[in-house]
C-alpha cells in the first residue's frame, strides 16, 4: 500500500502514528468559527504541529459585480477592517501570533488552497454543515476545498445555533 510522502509515520510504544507538522484552520467568522479553531488547536497541540489560521474576505465585486453598478471599495476597505478585528479576536484567545494569522481578499476555496500550497502545510481543517435540499445541489466551501487542496482535509461538523 502507497502511503503519502507528506504524513510522517512516528512509532509511539509500538503503535504507527500519522503526525502533522503544519495545519491551516480557514474561518468564516461566523458563530461557529471559535469552536472549529478549537478543534485545530487541540490537534496541533496533540500533534506538535503549528497551526494557521486563514480568512478570505470575499470581494463584492465578485458577489454583486456586474449586477450593480457601484463603487463598493469604501464598504469593502471596512468589511475588511472588521474582518481583521474578528480574527485577531479569535486568534488572540488561542495565543496564535500574528504571523500565523492570514486575512486575504478573494474566494475561499481557491484562497485556503492557494495558501495551504504557499504554507506547504499538510492539513487544512474546514467546518462542515449538514446541508440539505437545494443547499446539496449548491455545494459547500469544504467542497471546494476538496477538490482544490493537495493535502489532507479534516472536515469538522458545525452545527448553527438555532
Ligand atoms: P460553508 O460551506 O460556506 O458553509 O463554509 C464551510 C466552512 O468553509 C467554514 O466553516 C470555514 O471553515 C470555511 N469557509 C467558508 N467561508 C470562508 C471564508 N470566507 N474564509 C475562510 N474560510 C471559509
Amino acid at each position: 500500500m502507497n502511503v503519502s510522502p507528506k504524513l510522517a509515520i512516528e512509532t509511539d510504544r509500538g503503535k504507527a502514528r500519522m503526525a502533522y507538522k503544519k495545519i491551516l484552520v480557514a474561518v468564516d467568522l461566523g458563530e461557529t468559527s471559535a469552536g472549529v479553531i478549537d478543534k485545530a488547536h487541540k490537534l496541533a497541540l496533540g500533534q506538535g504541529a503549528q497551526i494557521h489560521v486563514l480568512h478570505a474576505v470575499e470581494p463584492l465585486s465578485i458577489t454583486y459585480g456586474g449586477d450593480i453598478p457601484m463603487d463598493f471599495s469604501s464598504i469593502q476597505d471596512e468589511i475588511y477592517e472588521q474582518a481583521r478585528d474578528q480574527l485577531s479576536r479569535l486568534c488572540a484567545a488561542k495565543a496564535i501570533p500574528e504571523s500565523q494569522r492570514h486575512l486575504v481578499v478573494g474566494r475561499p476555496e481557491n484562497e485556503i488552497a492557494a495558501t495551504a500550497s504557499d504554507l506547504n502545510v499538510d492539513l487544512i481543517v474546514v467546518g462542515s454543515h449538514a446541508r440539505f435540499g437545494l443547499a446539496l445541489l449548491l455545494g459547500s466551501t469544504a467542497d471546494g476545498v476538496l477538490h482544490h487542496a493537495k493535502c489532507d482535509v479534516l472536515a469538522v461538523r458545525v452545527a448553527e445555533a438555532s
